[in-house]
């Protein structure tokens, strides 16, 4: 596969430290809210990224933190605990906040068939391992204690900006206006390993260390965790773009000080989701949750679609026109895969394999997703059986997670129950929220209709609406809704 590496500016052949197996990381979220449509827009890119080299051949060990200690609301190191400030804003303890959030997080992950990586860690639960590296870093040099913190020495490295090609507004997110100068710095790039000193005195959680009763900074977990859970080399680190710099930076800068080695070669950022208005921001509040989209009638996994449309590299406008669209074209590619006939004869291997070969060709060529989209269509059109198109929509949707099969088997069983109404009805179709009474009322206006008695018709009409039913005349029949 050929992915683009944030790291050198290129798009590369993906390579493995051990043939076969890759060591993958993603930074997690930070749990002081509900992640947001763009966060997710992350996650569901990277578990397209981790399912593709799976379906490729590869062994993958995919590794994910939970941010719940450190993560200041400025990224440099400044303002108050993020965590901190979602206690006090919901009046509860900070670790109810973590739980409260992480589990709506995969909540969130399950309904757009996220899968959860194979070791999932709380910075929380890891702080003396943090500890020892913090003070592996002190023993080699590259840290420093100062005002009751210790600091990241970044004058020690060769070369610390390792991303350099991003945005200006993403970098500057990392760069908050309004932030006072860290006078105990020694260098402007320097940043926090452990606090002890902090601005705020009721800062919730605090453990014993070497330097005080304090709490870490937020990249340490990332390198820590990494180090636990994927070992001393990673194949591939992942992240949205805004994390390049500082996080993704200074966890470069921990991890090769602490392991005195090159540590990972691969890095893939995807950019952001954003509105008209600009970026979607978590910590700005004006932030759209799943909720929200489910709220207002779409399938999260129609979201999924609109993601998988367009490639990561690029900022991706969200509006709810975007979104509708998206939301269209996935209900009518569903109706398509649930008009082929399963079992209609033997899968053909030659076409399977070719097919697969054009998705592998279109996603290996730096995760091409909206051709690996295309592929699906491709699939409904080649000259084959449908239980041969099945299998090739069967075995794409390995990686790309539309729950493809399972919708059009489901709409296919809709039908057949519809049309067996039909069939007991005269040919007249009723569909709503089956309750036998109003089904029954709904049929007698439709054949008072048929019988062109008019006047019965809209008689019925009314005692319904009475009742806050509306209905509606489909080419299928009549359909009803409570108003
Ligand atoms: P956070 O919970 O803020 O730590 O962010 C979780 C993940 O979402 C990180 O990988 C961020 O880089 C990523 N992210 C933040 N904002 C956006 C956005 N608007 N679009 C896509 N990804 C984002
Ligand atoms: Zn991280």
């Amino acid at each position: 596969m050929y992915l683009y590496n944030s790291a050198t500016r290129k798009k590369q052949e993906f390579t493995t430290h051990i043939p076969g197996r890759v060591e993958m990381y993603t930074c997690g979220p930070t749990v002081y809210h509900f992640a947001h449509i763009g966060n997710l827009r992350s996650y569901i890119m990277e578990d397209v990224l981790e399912k593709f080299l799976r379906w490729d051949g590869y062994d993958v060990n995919r590794v994910m933190n939970i941010t719940d200690v450190g993560h200041l609301s400025g990224d440099s190191d400044e303002g108050e605990d993020k965590m901190l400030l979602g206690a006090r804003r919901e009046h509860k303890s900070v670790m109810e906040i973590a739980q409260y959030y992480t589990d709506a997080f995969f909540a969130d992950c399950a309904k757009l068939n996220i899968k959860t990586p194979d070791a999932v860690q709380p910075a929380t639960g890891l702080i003396p391992e943090f500890i020892t590296m913090v003070q592996g870093l002190l023993d080699k040099g590259y840290a420093y204690v100062a005002g009751g913190n210790v600091y990241f020495d970044t004058s020690k490295l060769t070369r610390y900006h390792i991303f350099f090609d991003h945005d200006e507004e993403d970098l500057a997110v990392g760069v908050r206006e309004g932030v006072e100068e860290d006078q105990n710095k020694r260098n402007k790039n320097d940043f926090v390993l452990w606090f002890t000193k902090s601005k705020f005195e009721d800062q919730a959680l605090k453990w014993d260390s070497p330097w005080g009763v304090g709490y870490p900074g937020w990249h340490i977990e990332c390198s820590c965790i990494s180090l636990k859970y994927n070992g001393e080399y990673l194949d591939l680190h992942c992240g949205g773009i805004d994390n390049a710099f500082p996080h993704h930076t200074n966890e470069i800068a921990q991890s090769e000080s602490y392991l005195g080695h090159p540590w990972c070669p691969q890095w893939f950022h995807v950019h952001h989701l954003v509105t008209p208005e600009g970026k979607m921001s978590k910590s700005k509040g004006k932030a759209l949750i799943l909720t929200t989209l489910e709220e207002e009638g779409y399938d999260p996994l129609a979201y999924r679609f609109f993601c998988l449309q367009s490639h990561y590299r690029k900022a991706l406008v969200f509006t709810w026109e975007n979104l509708d669209n998206a939301q269209g074209a996935y209900h009518k590619l569903i109706a398509r895969i649930a008009a082929l006939a399963p079992g209609d004869g033997e899968v053909d291997q030659a076409v399977l394999q070719t097919q697969r070969e054009k998705f592998r060709k279109a996603m290996g060529n730096d995760l091409n997703t909206s051709l690996g989209v295309t592929a699906l269509y491709d699939a409904l059109k080649v000259k084959a059986n449908d239980e041969t198109k099945l299998a090739i929509l069967g075995d794409l949707d390995k990686v790309l997670s539309l729950s493809l099969l399972e919708k059009a088997a489901a709409k296919r069983a809709e039908d057949a129950k519809v049309k067996a109404v039909a069939a007991t009805t005269g040919g007249i179709t009723v569909t709503g929220e089956g309750d036998p009474a109003i089904d029954a009322l709904v049929l007698q206006r439709a054949q008072a209709k048929k019988a062109k008695n008019f006047a019965e018709a809209d008689r019925i009409r009314d005692e319904l609406k009475a009742q806050g039913i509306e209905i509606a005349d489909t080419k299928d029949g009549a359909v009803w809704k409570r108003v």
